[in-house]
């Protein structure tokens, strides 16, 4: 469920109480949203998603919530990394370019296969963030 929004991170978009299905969050005075209705919380992950900035965290553990820690999140990588990993956000590998099952081919078109560069890549450390240049 839903654990953190990092205000040192939060750009006050409130694209996060958009997207919400369960209307976890409330808007504060200063934009930043807070966590109003955290049993609400459905684990779904799209507030993580949408987030341009990274700002939020969900545990995969849906039933009970869990004690966080904002610095340890951001040097493991694992704050905001849901959406990383599905390749959102600039510079990123979207997740359907890489996915050859045939249920991704009936929803999106047909991708075209990787070439040997890409294939390279999404094998290095650097993946899903494609590098520069
Ligand atoms: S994980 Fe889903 S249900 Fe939970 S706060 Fe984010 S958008 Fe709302
Ligand atoms: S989506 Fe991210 S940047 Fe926008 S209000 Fe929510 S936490 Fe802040």
């Amino acid at each position: 469920m839903i654990e953190l929004v990092s205000t040192a991170r939060c750009v006050g978009c409130s694209m996060c109480v958009k997207v919400c299905p369960t209307n976890v969050f409330d808007e504060g005075p200063d934009r930043i949203p807070v966590i109003a209705r955290q049993n609400d919380c459905q684990t779904c992950f799209i507030c993580e998603v949408y987030c341009p900035v990274d700002a939020l965290y969900v545990s995969p553990y849906g039933d009970e919530a869990e004690i966080v820690d904002e610095r340890e999140l951001a040097e493991s990588g694992v704050l905001g990394s849901w959406r990383e990993k599905i390749g959102w956000g600039p510079g990123r590998v979207k997740l359907a370019k890489l996915d050859t099952t045939p249920f991704i081919d009936r929803v999106l078109p047909l991708q075209p296969p990787l070439d040997e560069e890409e294939t390279a890549f999404i094998l290095t450390p650097d993946y899903p963030r494609k590098p520069a240049g």
